[in-house]
């Protein structure tokens, strides 16, 4: 499962960054999970539920923010608002437009506490 790597992943960075500043464990993590990332949220979830015990994670608070996708169009330069890689731009029509936001998948800030 695509998603359980994923929030293994961000377990490995969480137990580096609380070595490194020798702290306990974390408070608080921001994760930026953009609706065209790929990411199934319900998947996600399950994966966490089931990954955090015992972890530096155990106890943090989850905080998830879903930037909405926007793509360039290659024609004419028009940005907009998009829920998939395939929609045409709205003002030419054209398919081939560049995903300048919603892509996003990745630990914003990590809250870390030393007791
Ligand atoms: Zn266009």
């Amino acid at each position: 499962m695509h998603e359980l790597s994923i929030v293994m992943s961000i377990v490995d960075l969480a137990n580096q960054e609380v070595q490194k500043a020798d702290a306990t464990h974390v408070e608080t993590i921001e994760l930026e999970i953009g609706t065209l990332s790929g990411v199934e949220m319900e998947a996600l979830d399950f994966a966490w539920q089931s990954s955090i015990s015992g972890t530096v994670l155990e106890n943090a608070e989850r905080i998830v923010h879903r930037p909405e996708g926007m793509a360039k169009c290659s024609q004419c330069n028009h940005t907009f608002a998009t829920e998939s890689y395939f929609d045409p731009c709205p003002h030419c029509g054209e398919f081939y437009n560049e995903i300048i936001r919603g892509k996003e998948l990745r630990v914003k800030t990590l809250t870390l506490v030393s007791d």
